[in-house]
């Protein structure tokens, strides 16, 4: 499941093939894929074509395209995507061509020789490549530059929308990169993640430690912060020496804020992994193992000793959740 760095990799590899550009087609492979559209593929269809993409803006996981007329002014609406378990954006041709096609899987394949793939949850031993894009592609937004941007998704568990915009409720620009204080709908209430500027940490950390649930638990909670999933949460609680089960209520304030600059940490490198191997054609969410085998210190390592203290992993669950944590160097309290 990708999250935040996986997302904004994906907003940085895209946005110079679709800034300003023009979307003159639409092509619906999969009406499944529109399923969160009100009003079906007709009208997602009609919303986007002829619109302008003003630039790409993303809070959290969420990810979406900020749309124009052609005389440049507002539509009052933002495509929304979102990549699921398994979704990819791939751009072709067009103004930055450069022989898409079978380069694009190539390079994803010595991407993943020299394990500089952006992060994901790890797939099971042996698998290859969640989604084939000549099989997988669902949507395909044709541009007026000749350029096709084809949202490829394996288990459409993603998909693509529009979101009526609406202001944000503390007024400050909605995003690092908008503008204005407009977000999708869809996307108020949902909390500032820990890459914005604008986010009161101090606010957060206030919540945190008036709560009782499970330190993990208010982690993953998006309304008071976004953008942490499983992996990011393990990896700032390990950064931290704290266990994922260590009630809100009984964490010092030191120690809150060292969780939460912990998991920005952890996502910044993961970032600047994921930005430097990005091949423009062929924007990955759905990386392989490399990362993980080389800068995860908890995540997925149970049974291997504790990169700080040699204690072996151990995984229990929360919620549901795979937990990942040292018994040793990370304490409830
Ligand atoms: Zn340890």
């Amino acid at each position: 499941m990708p999250e935040l760095p996986e997302v904004e990799v994906v907003r940085r590899g895209l946005a110079p093939h679709v800034d300003g550009r023009v979307i003159t087609r639409v092509d619906v492979h999969e009406p499944r894929s529109l399923r969160r559209q009100i009003g079906g593929p007709d009208a997602f269809v009609h919303a986007v074509t002829g619109a302008r993409v003003a630039r790409l803006e993303r809070r959290g996981k969420f990810l979406w395209w900020r749309l124009q007329d052609e005389r440049g002014d507002e539509l009052g609406e933002a495509l929304m995507t979102h990549l699921g378990m398994s979704g990819q954006m791939r751009v072709r041709g067009g103004a930055a061509d450069v022989e898409a096609g079978a380069t694009a899987g190539a390079t994803a394949g010595a991407e993943t020789a020299k394990g500089v793939d952006a992060p994901s949850e790890p797939a099971p031993r042996g698998e290859g490549p969640a989604s084939d894009p000549h099989r997988h592609r669902r949507i395909v937004l044709h541009l007026d530059d000749g350029a096709q941007v084809d949202f490829v998704d394996q288990r459409i568990f993603g998909g693509l929308w529009t979101s009526a915009l609406e202001q944000d409720a503390d007024g400050l620009p909605a995003t690092p990169d908008s503008i204005d204080d407009l977000l999708p709908a869809d996307v108020v209430g949902i909390g500032r993640d820990l890459l914005d500027p604008a986010q009161d940490r101090e606010a957060v950390i206030a919540v945190m430690r008036a709560r009782r649930a499970p330190i993990k638990a208010l982690l993953l909670d998006q309304s008071l912060v976004s953008g942490i999933g499983n992996i990011y949460a393990d990896e700032g609680l390990w950064a931290a020496r704290t266990r994922f089960d260590a009630p809100g209520e009984t964490l010092t304030r030191g120690r809150a804020r060292r969780v939460l600059d912990g998991a920005e940490a952890v996502m910044r490198r993961a970032l600047d992994v994921g930005g430097t191997s990005f091949d423009d054609l062929y924007v990955n969410v759905d990386g392989r193992s490399g990362y993980f085998a080389r800068s995860l210190a908890a995540y997925g390592r149970a049974g291997e000793p504790c990169p700080r203290c040699a204690t072996i992993i151990r995984r229990s669950v929360l919620q549901q959740r795979s937990c990942f944590f040292c018994p040793n160097c990370q304490r409830r309290a």
